[in-house]
């Protein structure tokens, strides 16, 4: 059966690891046909926007995407459109397994670990009111009236909501992947005991839920001891699920356990709709250089074929990521013991000794 996917390349050093990844998949023998659609700043000149309706109207019909980083320029301009699409696609789960592969240099072994991030509200809503603005002064007022609390005058005020609807379908989520996935146990990361009415509903709810499945082990962890916790006892843990902005921030540090950004894959998830990307973003000073790691996208990719249920596919395809790692020959610097190891090879160089191993 052939399947057709939006392949969105990205920016920076997407388009490098997008043709990379893509090479890689068509060597599985998986048939594919890839739906090339751009997005970001080097679109807006040509569609008025860093995100044309052709590239949404392409992931809603084909409901598959594997995209490359998209950069976000810092102050001016637009909003992020990687925000962007997973609120438009309500993509409300971000997946994120963080394995350890032998040949990457990590302080920690044997971590495997899954993070499952909710996508859409909590401080990430981008309800925010700027600072010394009439709308902000008025919220200011009607807070101390309705609250009894007032903020200082000269405040910018950022919104945090959470919803028992946002968080039943996460924490459904994450158990069942637990389920599919042969997974043992499912620990909810929150702040409850300071901030009641968000993290403590989200607790509440994590409980209620994990009750539908007396098969999975259950438990609770407060974020900063799960910080500690996780650098101090990884193995202990299983699948995470976490509230928007603690799912931002121990996804990255879940990275940083097994070796960096290079080698950490992802996907945002909806009901029916699905987009493969790494963690990491578009390291724009590497761009066009054929230098940077491809792995982590090729793992997303992986995790794409996973959802495809080209489950034979995907094993050889992580098998041959994998044993390339492991040999440490043909790998990109960062992978090498030394950043300037002359040994080291490019980005394309890399998906060809893993389409040769995986076609030995
Ligand atoms: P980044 O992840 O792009 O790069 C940070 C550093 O990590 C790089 O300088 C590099 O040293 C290393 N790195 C990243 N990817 C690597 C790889 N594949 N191989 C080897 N080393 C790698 O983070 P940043 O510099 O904060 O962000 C750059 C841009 O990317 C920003 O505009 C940001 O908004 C955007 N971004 C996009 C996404 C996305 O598209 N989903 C995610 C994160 C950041």
């Amino acid at each position: 059966m052939a399947y057709t996917v939006t392949l969105i390349p990205g920016d920076g050093v997407g388009p490098e690891i997008a043709e990379a990844t893509r090479r890689v998949v068509d060597a599985t023998g998986v048939k594919i046909n890839w739906e090339v659609e751009n997005a970001g700043a080097d679109v807006v000149a040509e569609y008025g926007t860093p995100l044309p309706d052709r590239v949404l109207d392409s992931i809603r019909k084909n409901k598959v995407a594997l995209k490359g980083p998209l950069t976000t320029p810092v102050g001016r301009g637009f909003r992020s459109v990687n925000v962007a699409l997973r609120q438009e696609l309500d993509l409300y789960a971000c997946l994120r397994p963080c394995k350890t592969y032998k040949g990457v240099r990590t302080r920690f072994s044997d971590i495997d670990l899954i993070v499952v991030r909710e996508n859409s509200e909590d401080l990430y809503a981008g309800i925010e009111f700027q600072e010394g603005k009439p709308e902000t002064r008025e919220l200011i007022e009607d807070i101390a009236r309705l609250n009894g609390k007032r903020l200082p005058a000269d405040s910018g005020i950022s919104i945090k909501g959470i919803s028992i609807g946002a968080t039943r379908q996460i924490v459904r989520f994450a158990f069942d992947y637990a389920r599919a996935n042969g997974r043992k146990k499912v620990t909810a990361v929150h702040k409850a005991n300071i901030m009641k009415f968000t993290d403590g509903l989200f607790l509440a709810v994590a409980t209620e839920v994990a009750a539908e499945y007396p098969d999975i082990a259950f438990d609770d962890r407060i974020v900063d001891n799960m910080c500690m916790q996780l650098v101090q006892k990884p193995e202990l843990y299983d699948v995470l699920v976490l509230p928007n902005l603690y799912g931002d921030i121990l996804s990255d540090l879940c990275a940083g356990l097994i070796g960096g950004l290079g080698v950490a894959p992802g996907a945002n998830i909806g009901k029916d709709i699905a987009v493969f990307e790494a963690t990491h973003g578009s390291a724009p000073k590497y761009a066009g250089l054929n230098k940077v790691n491809p792995v982590a996208l090729m793992l997303s990719a992986v995790m794409m074929l996973q959802h495809l249920n080209e489950r034979d596919a995907a094993r050889r395809m992580e098998t041959a990521i994998a044993e390339v790692i492991a040999e440490g020959k043909d790998v990109t610097y960062d992978l090498k013991p030394y950043p300037d190891d002359p040994t080291a090879v490019g980005t394309s160089q890399m998906a060809d000794a893993i389409i040769a191993r995986m076609c030995a």
